[in-house]
C-alpha cells in the first residue's frame, strides 16, 4: 500500500503551524457549543471550486455538500439512500440554516459529460444516472442556432443552478420555512479562470457579477 500522500501531511503541518494558532479558540468553542452555521452551500466536487476558499470561510461558518454538477434531486421519500437530501434535512431541520446557496461553476466536467453524452465510465454509469435527474421527462437540452459551444455550456451550467433551486422547493421542509421567510434560497456561479463570482438575481432570473465595490443583494 502506498503511503498517505505527502502533500496532505505537509498541508496539515502548515495548517497546524499557521492557521490553527489563530483559530484554536474558535475550534474549541465549536467543539463545546457545536456548530451553528447560517449558510448551507451545495457545490460541485470540482477541485477548483471550494466554497470555503471562494467565500473565505472559517471553521463552523459553512455547511457544505458537494456532488457532481451541484445538483439537488427532487424530493423522493422512497426509502432510497439520498445523500444530498440527508444533508439538506440536517441543515434545515437541525441546524436551522438561514440560507441555502447553490454554487454552479464554469468548466464543469459533470455538465460537459452530460452535454457530450459521454460513454459510461463504468458499467454502473453513475455519472449518467446522476446527471439524468437534471432533465425533466420530455425535456431536451440542445444547442441553439448560432450559439457557440462555450455559450451553450455556460447556459447549461447556469441551468443546473436553476434546476437545483427548483428541486429544493419540492422538499416540504424547505418550502415551509421559505414561505415563512425563515429560509432563503440563492444561486451563484463561479468563473474559474478569473475567480469571478456571479449571484443570481432571482427576480430578473439573471446572474449578476459581484464586483469588489458592489454589495451582494443590492438591487441595480
Ligand atoms: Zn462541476
Amino acid at each position: 500500500m502506498s503511503p498517505f500522500p505527502q502533500q496532505l501531511i505537509d498541508g496539515y503541518r502548515t495548517f497546524r503551524s499557521q492557521r490553527l494558532p489563530t483559530e484554536q479558540s474558535r475550534y474549541r468553542e465549536l467543539s463545546e457549543r457545536g456548530q451553528s452555521p447560517e449558510v448551507m452551500v451545495i457545490g460541485c466536487c470540482d477541485s477548483r471550486v471550494s466554497p470555503e476558499v471562494i467565500f473565505d470561510a472559517g471553521p463552523g461558518e459553512l455547511f457544505v455538500v458537494r456532488n457532481v454538477a451541484n445538483l439537488v434531486p427532487v424530493y423522493a421519500p422512497d426509502g432510497g439512500a439520498h445523500g444530498v437530501s440527508a444533508a439538506l434535512e440536517y441543515a434545515v431541520n437541525a441546524l436551522r440554516v438561514k440560507h441555502v446557496v447553490v454554487l454552479g461553476h464554469a468548466l464543469c466536467g459533470g455538465i460537459r459529460a452530460f452535454i457530450d453524452n459521454i460513454e459510461p465510465l463504468s458499467p454502473g454509469d453513475f455519472i449518467g444516472r446522476w446527471m439524468s435527474m437534471f432533465i425533466k421527462p420530455g425535456e431536451k437540452v440542445e444547442q441553439r442556432d448560432h450559439e457557440t459551444m462555450a455559450d451553450f455550456t455556460v447556459r447549461i451550467e447556469k441551468a443546473a443552478v436553476f434546476r437545483s433551486l427548483e428541486n429544493l422547493m419540492t422538499f416540504p421542509f424547505v418550502r415551509t420555512p421559505v414561505a415563512r421567510g425563515e429560509l432563503s434560497l440563492h444561486g451563484a456561479y463561479f468563473g474559474v479562470a478569473e475567480g469571478s463570482l456571479f449571484v443570481l438575481d432571482s427576480a430578473a432570473k439573471q446572474f449578476r457579477s459581484v464586483g469588489e465595490s458592489q454589495r451582494i443583494g443590492s438591487s441595480e
